[in-house]
């Protein structure tokens, strides 16, 4: 995976070297530390979060006496890995499911994040799972977004629907809302407006879509190339919107991975699908175990 691959080889770098060695001493452990940290800052972990996870793993590291230990460098690889799990959330979260349907997902974020494309592609893995998802198209202001749901739509077989844009979003939620109970869709994903940065007037908006449908889950779509800035979009929307989740999308990109390992210590809120492609099909489950798995090889 191009995603994390400079964390990915320093890590491994360090790691090698303590396999070498038959002893570990605590220099050693603290040499290889250092390393990890830098290797952290260097792929845009948030510093507070770096801090931590350093403090923990070297507290194992000593709780475990790994200078005793005949294979040292594989106890702490694998402290390691069960931190970077933890850091991602530790288990995969689902998606809420509501006990009556329709299961209401607001999918919000930035422009340019991957919202759309991301609303087809979740819209694609739900009818995997024998769903029958409605895609409401809610953004009206970015030009051709409604004709890229309706494509998108079309190339899977998932109903859209489109008041057009000379209908407010709010009016355009709550009638969609109405056709998928009409039409018995078990989802209804809304695809929102996003902005080029977060403003109060698009928080409103969001806000009152809210209000009107209740949703189940409010997933935030953030690019995770743009790294500690996806993480500081993250918390504002949290802070105002109260997400459920986040989808990273652009993993497939060359991100080097701040965004993964900050995102959920720093705002919460976990990570439950991440997009690796532009193609429909490339959303998948966020497995954290997976993931550190990936990174450290
Ligand atoms: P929106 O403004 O948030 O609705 O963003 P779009 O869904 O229009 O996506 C913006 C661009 O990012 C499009 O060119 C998408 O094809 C692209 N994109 C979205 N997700 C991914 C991804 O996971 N990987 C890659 N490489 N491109 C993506």
């Amino acid at each position: 995976m191009a995603a994390f691959e400079s964390l990915s080889n320093r890590l491994q770098n360090v790691f090698s070297k303590l396999k070498g060695k038959g002893k570990v001493s605590e220099a050693d452990v603290n040499d290889a530390m250092r390393e990890v940290r830098l290797a952290l800052l260097e792929a845009d972990v948030n510093f507070k979060v770096v801090k931590d996870f350093i403090a923990k793993v070297k507290e194992k590291a000593i709780g475990l006496d790994v200078s005793k230990s005949f294979t040292p460098g594989m106890v702490i690889i694998d402290i390691v890995n069960k931190e970077l799990t933890e850091l991602m959330g530790g288990t995969q979260v689902k998606l809420v499911k509501a006990n009556k349907p329709p299961t209401v997902i607001m999918m919000v974020g930035l422009q340019g994040a991957g919202k759309t494309t991301t609303s087809g592609k979740l819209a694609k893995l739900l009818q995997k799972g024998n769903h029958k998802p409605l895609l409401v198209a809610c953004d009206i202001y970015r030009p051709a977004a409604i004709k890229q749901l309706q494509v998108l739509g079309e190339q899977i077989g998932a109903p859209v629907f489109s008041l057009g844009d000379k209908t407010s979003p709010v009016d355009i939620a709550k009638a969609g809302l109405q056709h998928a109970k009409d039409n018995g869709n078990d989802y209804v994903i809304f695809d929102t407006a996003g902005r080029l940065h977060i403003d109060e007037e698009l928080m409103d908006e969001l806000k009152r879509i809210h209000e009107h449908v209740t949703p189940d889950e409010v997933l935030l779509v953030v690019d995770a190339m743009t790294g500690q800035d996806a993480v500081n979009v993250a918390q504002s929307f949290h802070e105002q919107l109260e997400l459920s989740g986040v989808v990273l999308t652009k993993l497939d990109g060359d991100t080097r991975g701040g965004a993964a390992l900050s995102v959920k210590a720093v705002t919460g809120c976990p990570i439950k699908f991440a997009a690796m492609g532009e193609k429909i099909d490339s959303l998948e489950p966020f497995h954290p175990e997976r993931m550190a798995s990936r990174i450290l090889g």
